[in-house]
């Protein structure tokens, strides 16, 4: 069975990214199960560029395959903010709770019908030799006047889809999955991995 390094250290993406790719006859092996990796710097201004840092350096660094996974949430009203940014949006070291916080405050006074926003979920996946193949997918919804359910990660307690009529923190893993970002984005990786396993 291939190998295959899971270049995060996000134990929330870990949990979904197995979970969709449970049916794949590959092992994934999470970058928490080593000590030696010297943390990716993700300094990118894109989305795609911090995936492809991340995959290759852990490719390069255990000369096996590597996927790795960089997300964004890009609200309208703030022209694509947080985006690239999302992870520390409400400053170094924040918690997921700062920054929903901080973007329901952002957008206190701002009507339901401008509150669009989207999430861009780009993986990649690295051989050995740290080349790349990108997958890539989105989904488009609201951000909600206040925090609503428990599951999920990140902002899916304020990330709200009008045809579940739910956030994304009320949907199970499996459900958040089948329609999310990330769960478009693996259904892409998984034709690429089927190749390769
Ligand atoms: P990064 O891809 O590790 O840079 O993560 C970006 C940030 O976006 C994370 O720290 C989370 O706050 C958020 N994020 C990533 N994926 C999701 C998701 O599926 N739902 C909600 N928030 C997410």
């Amino acid at each position: 069975m291939k190998e295959f390094i899971l270049a995060t250290g996000n134990k929330d993406k870990i949990k979904e990214i197995k979970s969709a790719l449970k049916d794949l006859n590959i092992k994934i092996i999470p970058l928490s199960d080593f000590k030696n990796f010297p943390k990716t710097i993700e300094d990118g201004l894109t989305l795609e560029y911090n995936a492809v840092k991340k995959a290759k350096e852990a490719a390069i660094f255990f000369n096996k395959w590597a996927i790795a996974d960089d997300t964004g949430l890009e609200v309208d009203h703030l022209n694509g903010a947080p985006g690239v940014y999302s992870a520390r949006y409400a400053g170094k070291n924040c918690s997921y709770d700062d920054n929903n916080n901080k973007l329901l405050k952002e957008l206190e006074s701002v009507k339901k019908d401008e509150r669009k926003a989207k999430f861009r979920c780009v993986i990649a996946i690295a051989n050995p030799a740290g080349d790349i193949k990108i997958a890539q997918g989105e989904i488009e919804g609201f951000i909600a006047a206040q925090k609503s359910g428990n599951g999920g990660f990140g902002y899916d307690p304020i990330f709200f889809i009008p045809q579940y009529n739910k956030t994304f923190a009320e949907l199970s893993c499996e459900e958040k999955n089948k329609i999310s970002h990330r769960g478009k984005a693996l259904n892409e990786a998984k034709k690429i991995l089927k190749e390769i396993e």
